[in-house]
């Protein structure tokens, strides 16, 4: 069962940080996953998109929000920061503790960069959690 639609529509445009995935969030979390990139904290929901009996049936897919500040959690907007007078910069600001965060140059292309390493982190995780049995 192949699902491969056209999900490059993302544009680096749409800078709302919380809208950043183009997918629908998981309705049934399997796990949860954390991953730190450009500098600020990234979540993902690991699970499925229906609320299943049959989670065996479907494709868990991973669910990626934030961005979030590395320093106390908070959720970051993006604004501008003005450097050197003459300079203003696109940036994460956290409203809790006033820290900014570069926002990428070549802006976020997409978030399959992000989902591969929280898939790597999940891996990672399941061989643990074989490692204990
Ligand atoms: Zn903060």
């Amino acid at each position: 069962m192949q699902s491969s639609t056209a999900q490059d529509a993302v544009s680096a445009e749409s800078a709302e940080p919380h809208s950043f995935s183009s997918k629908e969030q998981p309705k049934k979390v399997l796990t949860t996953v954390e991953t730190e990139r450009y500098g600020v904290r990234w979540k993902g929901k690991y699970g499925t998109w229906i609320e299943p009996d049959i989670v065996d049936a479907v494709d868990p897919y991973i669910y990626v929000h934030g961005p979030y500040c590395p320093h106390d959690g908070h959720g970051l907007r993006v604004g501008t920061v003005t450097k050197q007078v003459v300079r203003t910069d696109t940036a994460w600001i956290c409203d809790a503790c006033d820290r900014t965060y570069s926002y990428p140059e070549e802006g976020l292309s997409d978030e399959s960069r992000i989902e591969y390493e929280m898939k790597q982190q999940l891996k990672k995780q399941r061989a643990q959690a074989q490692a204990t049995d």
